[in-house]
């Protein structure tokens, strides 16, 4: 068999995957981020006086971010078969046994896949702030200034592609499961739809802790959705405290959103049972 025939037939047997792909990527959006906007829109929760901002997210801008996001998905897709693609060829380092590397192997390259994604996530997304990409690749995620559960991919097709590309980088650097990435992209959304979701759950103390304090909070990404120039950084604030682009208010700000308003619900607690 020549290489083009190889091609063809790799083609022909991967086209079939298509639609369960999509629906894979589709609906681990579509069920984080519907269950954050019921969960902190439509019902009552424990975190309602932990908005970030105050205003609210206009409903009109709902629709289009899910819009988006789908469109991003449609990339992901077109990325996650091209791979495919060129893993039936023998490229990248999947590998389909766990006991080949071990399960604490497998956990391991949940981290290392998380913490690659976490560097080329912040200088990516750095480049994008730049003056020719802005416009071109980030602009559309920035129309959501007051963030929803639904702007977690609410990406230009060129950003969704941009950040697709994380898939081939780490299939290429170190042997990775099919588990291993399905845990990862898990965690990526549930932090992403967090990240967005306009309140802050995470606890007032968290920013004491020498180490918890290097994690992304969700008051951190809305700050970057307000002014821009601050928190570029993903699941950490690592890179963004290295080359000194965490927003200078952001641990007031933290503090202010959970430790003040948890100090006032308390008060009105007290005063309503008095
Ligand atoms: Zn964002
Ligand atoms: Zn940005």
């Amino acid at each position: 068999m020549n290489q083009y025939s190889r091609w063809i037939e790799n083609l022909l047997e991967l086209i079939p995957h298509t639609p369960a792909i999509f629906m894979i990527d589709f609906l681990r959006y579509f069920v984080f981020a519907g269950l954050a906007f019921l969960i902190l829109y439509v019902w009552k929760h424990p975190f309602q006086n932990r908005k970030i901002q105050n205003k609210k997210a206009q409903p009109s801008q709902f629709l289009r971010e899910f819009l988006y996001s789908v469109s991003s998905v449609s990339v992901y897709t077109l990325v996650t078969l091209t791979v495919l693609f060129f893993r039936k060829l023998g490229y990248f380092k999947f590998y389909e046994d766990v006991r080949e590397y071990g399960w604490g192997y497998l956990f391991l390259s949940v981290f290392l896949i998380l913490a690659v994604q976490d560097f080329y996530f912040y200088w990516t997304h750095r480049l994008m702030h730049t003056k020719p990409f802005f416009r071109l690749l980030h602009k559309v995620h920035h129309e959501s200034v007051i963030p929803s559960p639904w702007t977690a991919y609410s990406f230009s097709p060129g950003e969704a592609l941009l950040h697709a590309l994380i898939l081939p980088i780490v299939v290429s650097l170190f042997p990775v499961h099919n588990l291993a990435l399905l845990i990862s992209m898990t965690f990526q959304i549930v932090r992403n739809v967090l990240g967005h979701s306009g309140y802050e759950i995470f606890p007032g103390r968290f920013l004491s802790n020498g180490i918890l304090k290097h994690i992304n909070t969700n008051t951190n990404h809305d700050m970057h959705h307000q002014f821009f120039r601050y928190n570029f950084g993903l699941y950490t604030t690592i890179w963004d405290g290295l080359f000194g682009t965490i927003h200078p208010e952001y641990e007031k700000t933290f503090r202010k959103i959970t430790e003040e308003k948890e100090k006032r619900l308390s008060d009105q607690i007290e005063n309503d049972t008095n």
